[in-house]
């Protein structure tokens, strides 16, 4: 059975991120979304298993000390880790998985996959990023400006990913992304793990 394909998706908030996403595994049924684990509480709308495994702080220290986490952060002075089981359960079927995660879980999941493909999601412009996180909530000028902040702290850090893709208008971004998703599956050890027999019988 093929080793599916680990996704890495990374984006300051105000990117779009979540849209692109979401329309990846609308058209995508081979990719699969990894739940983390979180110690934020829970924002409205937001379903416990759906959108994150909302935990308490002592349950995530614990599930540290007993190594479920393929990788786990702070940010933002909350927890998040991303679960080792599932995760190795996925990939073992052949499945393609997604990780939503920040730079710091990035760096851990590249160090035990170097295979991992990792991209990351641009706003168009300061002032875009600026404008839709005032559009999202009703924040005081300081909380929009430490938001500002997190967002380029995060974009510091672009240059340790794969692919960049700059998401000014939301249907070329999904394109790029479905485009990048299926260029991965076509590399050669793919194809090689997929189609051994042809290749085997075409070489002669
Ligand atoms: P939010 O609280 O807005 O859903 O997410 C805040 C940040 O945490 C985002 O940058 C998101 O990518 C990151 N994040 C979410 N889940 C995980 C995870 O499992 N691991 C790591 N390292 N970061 C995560």
């Amino acid at each position: 059975m093929q080793t599916g394909n680990i996704f890495i998706v990374a984006a300051p908030s105000g990117a779009g991120k979540t849209t692109l996403v979401s329309a990846l595994l609308a058209a995508d049924s081979n990719v699969r979304l990894s739940v983390s684990y979180t110690t934020r509480a829970p924002r409205e709308g937001e379903r416990h298993g759906t959108d994150y495994h909302f935990v308490s702080r002592d349950e995530f220290v614990a599930m540290i000390g007993r190594g479920e986490f393929l990788e786990h952060a702070e940010v933002y002075g909350n927890f998040y880790g991303t679960s080792e089981r599932w995760i190795r359960e996925q990939l073992a079927k052949g499945q393609d998985i997604l990780l939503e995660i920040d730079w710091q879980g990035a760096q851990q999941v590249r160090k035990l996959f170097p295979q991992a493909i990792s991209v990351f999601v641009l706003p168009p412009s300061l002032e875009t990023l600026e404008r839709r996180l005032r559009g999202r909530a009703k924040d005081s000028e300081d909380a929009i400006q430490r938001r500002m902040q997190s967002a380029q702290e995060e974009i510091r850090h672009v240059d340790e990913y794969d692919y960049v893709i700059v998401n000014e208008y939301i249907d070329e971004a999904v394109r790029d992304i479905i485009s990048l998703v299926r260029a991965a599956r076509l590399r050669i050890a793919s194809q090689m793990e997929r189609h051994t027999t042809l290749i085997a019988e075409l070489k002669g």
